[in-house]
């Protein structure tokens, strides 16, 4: 009887999953076919008279990370392998502020933060300052498994990575024409023109939630400054208990207000959406023209807010939403 009681439900839970779509994964974990990745290529003054040829250039880059991480959630895979690998792409190209195209320090040089951060059990890793790491992303996902630390800055990362067999890169590699006109007319005209840090956030179909952000920082920053890219709560935050969030713009003042956990603060006390709460983030704590945010909560609703004339940005989802844009 007992035994027939059990074959009864096992059957019953198959049928379900049948009916609603779910399967259960490698982990033990329902898997259901609902996904959503939203990234961001950086907030900032964005020209609307950028040359075609150019503004075509950044949203086939947008389309590609956005397709890679897209990619691995609809086949399953974990919304931190999605955000990690969306940032690898982008720190590889140039046009953005991360990896390769980090900007100049004061002294010319190129110091690179970054961070990631499970909402599934709050385990997070970031680098800060570091300036021979290719992909600052991967290295903040080592700092995260395989080190009982959060943050590793400097030096001590860069042995840390060396440990890991990462290998370490000249700083010519991160010298690119562009990022180099930038700093000397920035230094000219004094006013801020950078943007291009990166990040992404997702919800892949075990429910879990992952943010990731990458940077070389602000133009013409002292050498030792910290961004709040690499903070865990300032520019990067995750809990799949509300959202995921990555930050881009000033720097300081998204320390400030504590950013990406105010949007989930918002949430978990106020009771706010997903939309109301970043809203209130970046068009009400925040001042106009200091950046934008991207987020995604546990349903896969989606928010992108920005204050400056332009964000580099796109989002996917298991809907057949696949979008990418730079102004309003
Ligand atoms: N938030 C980054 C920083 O302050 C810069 C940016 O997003 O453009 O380092």
């Amino acid at each position: 009887m007992k035994s027939l009681i059990l074959t009864a439900a096992t059957v019953l839970v198959v049928l379900l999953m049948q009916y609603t779509g779910t399967a259960q994964d490698k982990d033990n974990e329902i898997r259901n076919s609902k996904f959503t990745i939203v990234i961001h290529g950086g907030a900032g003054t964005i020209s609307k008279s950028l040359p075609d040829s150019i503004k075509q250039a950044y949203l086939q880059s947008l389309k590609e990370a956005l397709t890679i991480g897209k990619n691995i959630l609809a086949e399953g895979g974990t919304s931190l392998d999605a955000c990690q690998k969306v940032i690898e792409y982008f720190e590889n190209d140039p046009k953005f502020n991360a990896g390769r195209g980090a900007v100049y320090t004061a002294a010319g040089t190129h110091e690179m933060d970054a961070s990631i951060m499970n909402g599934k059990d709050l385990s997070c890793g970031a680098v800060a300052g570091v300036e021979h790491i290719a992909h600052p992303i991967d290295l903040a996902r080592l700092v995260m498994e395989r080190t009982p630390h959060v943050l590793l800055a400097y030096q001590g990362a860069e042995k840390f990575a060396e440990q890991m067999g990462m290998k370490l890169m000249p700083q010519s590699y991160f010298d690119t024409q562009e990022r180099y006109k930038q700093w000397q007319e920035y230094k000219k005209k004094l006013e801020e023109g950078n943007h291009g840090t990166v990040g992404c956030v997702a919800l892949d179909e075990y429910g879990n939630l992952a943010a990731a952000t990458s940077t070389g920082g602000m133009t013409n920053k002292m050498p030792g400054r910290i961004g709040d890219s690499p903070l865990i709560g300032d520019g990067t935050y995750a809990n799949n208990k509300t959202c995921a969030v990555s930050c881009t713009g000033w720097g300081e003042k998204f320390i400030k207000h504590t950013v990406a956990f105010n949007v989930s603060a918002l949430m978990k006390y106020r009771g706010y959406s997903l939309k109301k709460a970043a809203d209130e983030v970046i068009y009400k704590m925040l001042d106009p023209e200091d950046g934008g945010l991207i987020a995604v909560d546990k349903k896969g609703n989606y928010a992108m807010p920005f204050s400056t004339s332009g964000m580099f940005r796109g989002v996917a989802t298991s809907k057949g939403v696949f979008t990418v844009d730079i102004w309003k």
